[in-house]
């Protein structure tokens, strides 16, 4: 495991580097979204995992997913997928949407490079996740999970890390989609939380009770109805589609962050304490889930 400082500093970089060095990164600033896909490709190759550039094209213009996988000791007992969409939303930094999703899977790749797994574990930073582009043939995931479908690959789990670095106290700070107003969820926006749908609650179980052995960061689980506002709205939906479990893994960005989606969105928003803690517990709760050989 990173040392804390270390940890820090190696977040603090990437989502910067995302947000201010590089900052709008979409299909109208295809330089920045190049740079942003170039920079990943550059730090999942300094860990020595085996990196692919996936290109693809979409309305006449060429996108490209990056993957980094960590082969694991039982290739047929199938994988787990760490995600993140790197694009961002028109007239938005995106550095909490969604650079703290890409720093995650960053900081996850290079702290597990030498674990040894017995599922493979591939990192993979999306494309096109943002509005224009939800659900349709350009989303990156979405290439991404068919391929992986197609190739008959077996997928146990795949984590959507999607805007997972707002976390405050205040009091009502926290909202939701109406259907689940009246369930006793906590108004404090102090917690992470991993949402799915019903059928895979029990991969969902599984994950919050190893997060929350390894880790001291209050989080919540919803396993609901994917048409409820918000709880299909990430790269997660794209496995859902191809049959395969998926969670995501978010602060709850519109229902919590007051700069989602705003040109607000910069590195200053994001509570670094409880975000590093909360990819620490991650990253535990993954080596744990996939096994050690
Ligand atoms: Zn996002």
């Amino acid at each position: 495991m990173a040392k804390d400082t270390s940890l820090v500093s190696l977040l603090d970089r990437h989502i910067r580097t995302l947000s201010l060095s590089i900052g709008e990164r979409h299909c109208k600033k295809p330089d920045a979204l190049k740079r942003a896909a170039s920079y990943i490709e550059a730090e999942l190759k300094a860990t020595g995992l085996a990196v692919s550039v996936l290109e693809y094209e979409f309305r006449g213009q060429n996108f490209a997913n990056i993957e980094a996988v960590l082969a694991g000791s039982e290739p047929d007992g199938g994988d787990i997928v760490i995600g993140a969409h790197y694009d961002s939303e028109f007239d938005t930094p995106g550095a909490n949407d969604n650079g703290t999703g890409v720093a995650a899977v960053l900081a996850i790749a290079n702290d597990l490079k030498d674990y040894r797994p017995k599922s493979s574990l591939r990192f993979v930073a999306f494309a096109n996740e943002e509005a224009q582009f939800f659900n349709t043939d350009g989303m990156g995931s979405m290439v991404y999970a068919r391929a992986l479908k197609a190739q008959g690959r077996h997928i146990n789990l795949m984590f959507s890390l999607e805007t997972m670095g707002y976390f405050t106290a205040g009091a009502g700070s926290q909202r939701y989609p109406e259907e689940l107003q009246d369930l006793g969820l906590p108004d404090q926006g102090n917690f992470l939380a991993f949402v799915s749908r019903e059928d895979c609650l029990p991969q969902l179980e599984k994950t919050v009770s190893a997060f929350r052995l390894f880790s001291n960061v209050p989080c919540e689980m919803l396993a609901a109805d994917e048409n409820i506002q918000g709880v299909s709205l990430s790269d997660h939906m794209s496995f859902w589609k191809q049959g395969y479990p998926a969670i995501m893994v978010t602060d709850t960005a519109p229902y919590r962050y007051p700069h989602y989606h705003q040109p607000q969105d910069t590195p200053d928003k994001i509570n670094m304490k409880v975000y590093k803690e909360a990819v620490l517990g991650l990253t535990a709760t993954i080596a744990h889930l996939a096994g050690k050989s």
